[in-house]
């Protein structure tokens, strides 16, 4: 038997995470002595709040160093619980709420609780690269209801309701969005709510993990309407808001039901996240909400002078983000032209060259189902993007 085929069809058919392999091969030629500014992964470059720090710290000289019950600690549940009452009027107990390893294993979860092989899922593009592998995991079948960059990266409710069937599961979308940076406004949120309502057998997953950093507006959880509030389960996690990607802690709040499932699955993956991290996590939930604006701030800083350096390069189609830390310019104006003689066709043609000669590594469009598109994160120092912006312009301007 060749090596290939021990191995099964489900990772055989698996992509690989795009946003995770471009860090892999900026950190790569880093370590070959290479300059190379990494606007690949979306990861905050601040340190988790000291305060945050300082809990776990606490909590692990407190003897929180064993399993904790599968859904989570109470502690952080009712924390949660307190969060969501407070900063997005929803009102959950501790039975709906289910904290795992990343939001990233709160939706594989839910995907493996709620999907059977076939079922569909709509999941509204430009996507979340990760949306489309975890579905199909599970043996979902992801179901496309496209956003135009014209009409800001936000879908028409009506493709929604057409996009609905028999064997639809599931609607699954992030406000604020990876990788547009869309916002859902109360009132689009509310037409969205409105196609779903129609359909009693259809679900939403809210991914609402990038709720801290929104520039303008507000952030608003579509499971504030009344008529879809049994049928949504919100995602969320400490990761973006807090600048703790490496602790590895999300969450969910849905109904008790699919807790349930969610728990019992997660009891023979995982066995739930780490106990001296759940107490930060609760300190963090449980502080006021300000203490995530300082780093919002600075985002929106950031973003002030991306867009203004970006808008310098011609060519390149602009939509201003009013959230999360992305940047997701339509590109397709350079496919056909080459640079230095070699020609770029694609999105992924394009992100390998941009890492190969210009030294920045950004995300292919095509992975997030936008393939005229190149997603640039800019949650990195003033001093990087300054750089990456002079490299960048030089790039284009050389392409013929
Ligand atoms: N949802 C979205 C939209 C994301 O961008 C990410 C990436 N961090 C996640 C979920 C997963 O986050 P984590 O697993 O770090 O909590
Ligand atoms: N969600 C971030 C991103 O899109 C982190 C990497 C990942 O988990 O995909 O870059």
């Amino acid at each position: 038997m060749s090596a290939t085929n021990i191995l099964s069809e489900t990772v055989l058919n698996l992509a690989e995470s795009a946003t995770l392999k471009m860090s892999q091969m900026a950190r790569d030629l880093r370590a070959q002595g290479h300059d190379v500014i990494s606007l690949s992964i979306g990861e905050p470059d601040f340190d988790t709040p000291e305060l945050v720090r300082e809990a776990a710290k606490t909590a692990l000289d407190e003897g929180y160093t064993h399993y904790t019950p599968v859904p989570g600690l109470m502690d952080l549940r009712k924390a949660i619980c307190t969060k969501l009452k407070r900063d997005n009027d929803l009102d959950f107990t501790p039975a709906n709420i289910v904290v795992s390893n990343g939001a990233k294993q709160t939706i594989f979860n839910i995907c493996q609780a709620l999907i059977n092989e076939g079922d569909e899922v709509i999941i509204f593009t430009p996507y979340w690269v990760s949306y489309i592998e975890i579905v199909r995991m599970a043996g979902g079948v992801p179901v496309i209801v496209t956003a135009d960059v014209t009409k800001d990266y936000k879908v028409d409710p009506a493709d929604v309701s057409n996009a609905i069937t028999d064997r639809t599961k599931f609607v699954l979308f992030s406000s604020p969005s990876n990788p547009t940076g869309s916002v859902y406004t109360r009132g689009e949120l509310g037409e969205i709510a409105n196609a779903i309502a129609l359909h009693d057998h259809v679900y939403i997953v809210s991914d609402e993990i990038y709720e801290h950093i929104v520039f303008d507006g507000v952030h608003e959880s579509i499971a504030q309407f009344e008529n879809v509030r049994d049928r949504t389960i919100v995602v969320n996690g400490m990761s973006k808001g807090f600048a703790m990607t490496g602790w590895r802690l999300g969450y969910m709040a849905a109904p008790e039901f699919i807790a349930k499932a969610c728990t019992k699955i997660q009891g023979q993956v995982t066995s739930g996240a780490s106990a001296f991290g759940q107490k930060a996590a609760a300190t963090a939930l449980l502080e006021d909400p300000i203490m995530t604006k300082g780093m919002m701030h600075q985002f929106l800083a950031r973003r002030e002078y991306m867009i203004g350096q970006l808008k310098e390069i011609d060519g390149m189609q602009l939509s201003i983000p009013e959230g999360a830390f992305y940047i997701f310019p339509d590109v397709s104006n350079f496919y056909g032209k080459s640079y230095e003689g070699q020609a770029i066709n694609n999105s992924a043609e394009l992100a390998e060259s941009l890492l190969e000669h210009a030294h920045v590594a950004v995300v292919a469009g095509a992975a997030f189902g936008a393939p005229k598109c190149i997603r640039i994160s800019y949650a990195a120092s003033e001093e990087q993007l300054e750089k990456a912006c002079a490299r960048l312009k030089d790039y284009f301007g050389k392409m013929v």
